[in-house]
């Protein structure tokens, strides 16, 4: 068979272009309007990535790699279409268990095919392993959380904090033996401990920290990347490696800051269900004191306002309401009523939902404002609608010195002269939490599913005719 081969230069030269390519694809992925030119930067570079690795010298036949290539292919295009929004934070566990699986398979085969392997290379190859292995159980538990298959409860228990560090020593001092000896047993038993480890150190975590978990697991795959990049001399994968791991870390400190908590909080503490309790339908509003307001209402307040925020939040996503609420704001604005839309840090389950979300029904960015922005809006706002979002506006971070959320950042969407909520019951948001702005005099709630309720709007706005 004709088999053009790469020189090592050619490779070199390749894997630069591609490690610039993914740097463009990262710094284009920080703002909505160049997202797509992102994703196109780095799929190119990819492309241009697993081109010069084939084509490189070492690769003397494409059998096996075609088939995994190909199989590969199918389950990764069949579950990218099947997949949902909301689904999307359980998928990228899914894949981020690949990458951990994938760096401990590569170790132990570098491993078994190296004749004679120092103390160094062994010491990578552990790196490689331990990382990867408690990212790829990490990740299997994530995925099972929030897919619902295993309890989203903090699964927590006496003496766990000790066996974990117990397990950590363990691994560290097994690393230690195998990179000195090379003994079978000492790697055995670190990768068996290694994936152990991955469970029992996310169990305790409950469901509604997992999106942080998962950006922690990103980063960790990275690392992952990063040490089977060493073993296999592949300067490309230290690159993406490095690349993969700090952005992980950042975007997991960023969520942190989002909610007011730190990354050993999230890791340790045990907060929330991830189940959402249900607490009763609409009738508990009237005898909770809790107002609701029909959907002309609302429309008569709305169609004379100058100004109206917007909050999205989880149940916009879950009513895919977007499109809805994407007419809704063409009839306020086409009535002179100036619409805005109001972004909390980690509104929906994952970072950037919903700004997705709007972009997908394209609503302009521009109309689009981050927490930091809008705050101070919302004194001189008539109405503040708050579509399917919950914990992000909920006055407790600020009043209620004893709530688990409390002195996580909010919108302050009870400033506004009138608060709608659109959603389909008493039930809390994902933390579990009571929301105090129910209880304001200012505060309507508007039952029913999100979709259901705006459109219903926008045919009263439409049939109100002025
Ligand atoms: P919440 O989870 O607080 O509330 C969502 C609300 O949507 C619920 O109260 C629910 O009420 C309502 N809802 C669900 N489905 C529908 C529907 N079809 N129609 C109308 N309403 C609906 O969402 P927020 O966005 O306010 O807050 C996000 C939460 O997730 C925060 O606690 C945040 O810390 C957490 N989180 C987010 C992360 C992220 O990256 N974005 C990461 C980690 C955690 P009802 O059932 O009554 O309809």
């Amino acid at each position: 068979m004709l088999h053009f081969s790469l020189s090592a230069h050619g490779q070199a030269l390749a894997y630069l272009v591609s490690a610039v390519l993914f740097i463009f694809a990262l710094k284009s992925l920080t703002h909505p309007a160049s997202a797509r030119r992102g994703n196109f930067y780095g799929m190119i570079g990819m492309v241009i990535a697993v081109a010069a690795t084939l084509l490189g010298q070492e690769v003397t036949s494409y059998g096996f790699i075609i088939a995994g290539v190909a199989g590969g292919a199918v389950i990764g295009t069949i579950l990218a279409m099947r997949i949902q929004m909301a689904a999307m934070p359980q998928l990228v566990a899914a894949l981020h268990s690949f990458v951990g699986l994938a760096a401990v398979l590569v170790a132990i085969g570098t491993f078994i095919i190296t004749a004679h392997p120092d103390a160094v290379m062994m010491g990578e190859l552990s790196a490689g392993i331990v990382i990867g292995a408690i990212t790829f159980t990490g990740s299997v538990i994530a995925f099972g959380k929030l897919q619902g298959l295993i309890s989203g409860s903090p699964v927590k228990f006496t003496g766990q904090h000790a066996l974990n560090a117990a397990m950590a020593l363990a691994v560290i001092g097994f690393a230690v033996h195998f990179a000195m000896t090379g003994s079978v047993l000492s790697l055995s038993l670190m990768t068996l401990i290694a994936f152990a480890l991955g469970v029992t150190l996310i169990i305790p975590i409950g469901g509604a920290d997992m999106p942080v978990v998962i950006s922690m697991l990103n980063s960790y795959s990275g690392w992952a990347a990063a040490a089977t990049g060493f073993t296999l001399h592949n300067n490309l994968l230290i690159i993406v490696g490095a690349l993969v791991g700090f952005s992980g870390a950042i975007l997991s400190y960023i969520m942190c800051k989002g909610m007011n908590r730190s990354i050993i909080n999230v890791v340790f503490g045990g907060f929330g269900s991830g189940d959402e309790a249900d607490t009763g339908a609409g009738a508990l509003a009237a005898q909770r004191g809790v107002k609701s307001a029909s959907v002309e209402d609302v429309v008569y307040w709305m169609e004379d306002a100058a100004k109206v925020i917007i909050i999205p939040g989880y149940g916009m996503a879950a009513a895919q309401a977007q499109h809805a609420l994407k007419e809704l704001m063409e009839l306020l604005v086409a009535r002179g009523v100036d619409v805005k839309f109001a972004i909390h840090p980690v509104a929906g389950r994952m970072p950037g939902h919903m700004n997705v979300l709007l972009a997908e029904a394209d609503i302009p960015y521009e109309r689009v404002l981050e927490m930091d922005e809008i705050n101070s809006e919302f004194p001189t706002a008539d109405v503040a609608l708050v579509v399917g979002a919950n914990d992000v506006v909920n006055p407790a971070a600020e009043e209620d010195k004893s709530s688990p959320i409390y002195g996580m950042p909010i919108l302050q969407a009870g400033k506004a002269r009138q608060v709608y909520f659109l959603k389909r019951s008493m039930r809390p948001g994902y933390s579990g939490v009571d929301n105090l702005l129910f209880y304001k005099d200012n505060t309507s709630l508007v039952f029913g599913d999100a979709k259901d309720t705006i459109e219903g709007m926008a045919s009263a706005l439409k049939g109100s005719g002025h």
